[in-house]
């Protein structure tokens, strides 16, 4: 069964192509969502990438929508660079030492450009994201991962490992998350105001960058002036009462 749309972009400076998927959501078996916004499809982060790298010749590009002119579907004659090899910049994200190289790119982008207040947002968002990565299936260092046959004991025992030394690189970048953080509420709050439709959304946003920033105070302020009650808003109520700043699975 085809679960991808496939789609070609051309660099605009070197003219080489590169394929890409955009995963059908009809097709979708497993849906999972986590506090801090990421929704990953079977597996694929759903946000589309709007900064691209060309994998020959270093070319940064920025796609705002997935549609033409920037992209086609027409498979070109030429040859083309595979998904993997150019998709969030060719970084093995499975690994800590891709999720650090993931980070880095986005600060090198953030460091090296003029960009507008949606593009910055979105560099911090993703950014933000990135840094979670490295906490993001803490879950799966509990003992029932294994006990459950979700995993044999060597695969929980290195995935356990590796999440270990995920947590420990988390806790050396806190400064530069937390920076990221407070950076991009001053964004949010410059960028929407209660009349804009994505408002809602966005507050949500930023009542969790409080919790996650360990700024429970604030949240807790945010929350008292929210009148909607979801599942996701009382766990963030719960968590803000026992102070536990780290992004956590939402559903899924
Ligand atoms: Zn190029």
């Amino acid at each position: 069964m085809i679960k991808f749309d496939t789609f070609y972009i051309q660099c605009p400076r070197c003219k080489c192509w590169m394929e890409g998927h955009l995963l059908i959501s009809s097709m979708v078996n497993q849906s999972i969502l986590y506090s801090d916004g990421k929704i990953l499809n079977d597996g694929y982060i759903t946000e589309n990438q709007k900064m691209i790298v060309c994998p020959a010749c270093s070319h940064w590009s920025w796609v705002e929508k997935y549609e033409e002119p920037y992209i086609s579907k027409t498979r070109p004659k030429a040859t083309f660079y595979t998904w993997n090899s150019w998709r969030f910049y060719g970084v093995h994200s499975v690994s800590n030492k891709g999720k650090m190289a993931l980070v880095n790119h986005y600060r090198n982008f953030l460091n090296n450009g003029n960009y507008n207040i949606e593009q910055e947002i979105y560099f911090r968002r993703l950014m933000w994201w990135a840094f979670n990565d490295f906490v993001r299936n803490r879950h799966q260092i509990n003992i029932d991962c294994y006990t459950s046959k979700e995993m044999s004991f060597k695969v929980w025992y290195r995935n356990r490992k590796k999440i270990m030394e995920g947590i420990e690189l988390f806790d050396k970048c806190r400064d530069h998350f937390n920076e990221n953080l407070r950076n991009l509420i001053d964004l949010y709050k410059l960028r929407y105001t209660p009349d804009d439709e994505e408002y809602e959304s966005v507050n949500l946003d930023i009542i969790e960058i409080y919790r996650q920033l360990g700024d429970f105070e604030n949240a807790k302020k945010l929350l008292e002036q929210t009148t909607r009650r979801t599942h996701f808003i009382s766990t963030i109520e719960r968590k803000v009462d026992e102070q536990d700043d780290l992004v956590f699975l939402v559903s899924g």
